[in-house]
């Protein structure tokens, strides 16, 4: 697994857009690069602390390069504006990558100075790329914050058409909308309708979202509910967690590496493990043995 920090405006937009990307495990909101310790969000806002508002991206590489990041973060935002995006204006909205090896730093130098010798835009990128600091994770109500408040208007009229025009761009690194609502935000597919329902090939089954293998077709069973049902899980690969949401008691399992959501796990199954594994169609890829 890498890391890197991307300061592209507010972030509640920014969380959504690289938690919208195959690969990436995690995206935690916060500040950096300035000079008050544990800093808050008022303070940051202040612009007085020197902070960016900022998102971590815990990434693995073999999933989603880092070229590919750096593509959906100059797309995302406007990196010719000194401190601002949009109606956002202060340092803390300052364009900013924050790499934390020499690998990281080189590529993005090198993708901002081909941008300008070829003019990509009207203005010259003036992305500040600077050496990792100290990491403040911004508070809680600000983690999760699109996907906590979908209906609010600066989600519908800010954030939504990103995600979009995201994913008509990017269609190949991004999750798609179905796939989005199952696995980020702990929907269910309709029943019969995923495509690895009656799947009869050998493999192994991977998260669609970091990749991590999670069930053995061998442990795939018809279980007639509509959904891919599994008798066993491989060791470790998937976390189990009580469920009290649509006014039920669930067993929901999520991936152990991510976190996304997979489905629920119920004890009716008919093998003598009893477990019964309901997945989404949509959170999984086989790996094919023999293709
Ligand atoms: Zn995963």
């Amino acid at each position: 697994m890498n890391t890197i920090y991307f300061g592209g405006g507010c972030f509640w937009c920014t969380e959504a857009i690289f938690l919208s990307l195959k690969g990436v495990i995690s995206v935690t909101p916060g500040y950096m690069g300035g000079s008050v310790k544990n800093p808050t969000y008022e303070q940051v806002c202040s612009g007085k602390t020197g902070h960016v508002e900022i998102t971590k991206v815990d990434y693995n590489p073999k999933i989603i390069s880092l070229e590919d990041l750096l593509a959906v973060f100059f797309y995302t935002h406007d990196p010719t504006t000194r401190n601002r995006q949009g109606n956002d204006i202060g340092t803390q909205y300052q364009s900013s990558i924050f790499y934390v090896d020499d690998t990281q730093k080189a590529v993005a130098e090198s993708l901002i100075a081909e941008m300008n010798t070829k003019k990509a835009y009207d203005k010259p990128v003036i992305t500040d790329v600077r050496q990792a600091t100290e990491f403040y994770k911004a508070e809680d109500y600000h983690q999760n914050y699109y996907d906590n408040h979908k209906s609010d208007g600066y989600c519908q009229l800010i954030i939504e058409p990103k995600l979009e025009k995201l994913q008509k761009r990017f269609e190949k690194l991004t999750l798609t909308k179905d796939e989005y609502e199952v696995l980020r935000e702990k929907g269910t597919e309709a029943p019969f309708s995923g495509k690895l329902l009656h799947d009869e090939r050998s493999g192994v089954y991977t998260c669609k979202v970091c990749g991590q293998p999670l069930f053995s077709s061998k442990a795939k069973f018809d279980s007639g509910t509509g959904w891919p049902s599994f008798d066993q899980a491989l060791p470790g690969a998937v976390k189990t967690i009580e469920d009290n949401s649509m006014g039920m008691t669930r067993t929901e399992i999520i991936c152990s590496k991510c976190g996304s959501h997979l489905g629920h796990l119920f004890n009716d199954g008919p093998t003598p493990t009893k477990n019964r594994y309901c997945l989404n169609s949509v959170c999984l890829d086989l790996d094919q043995l023999d293709k």
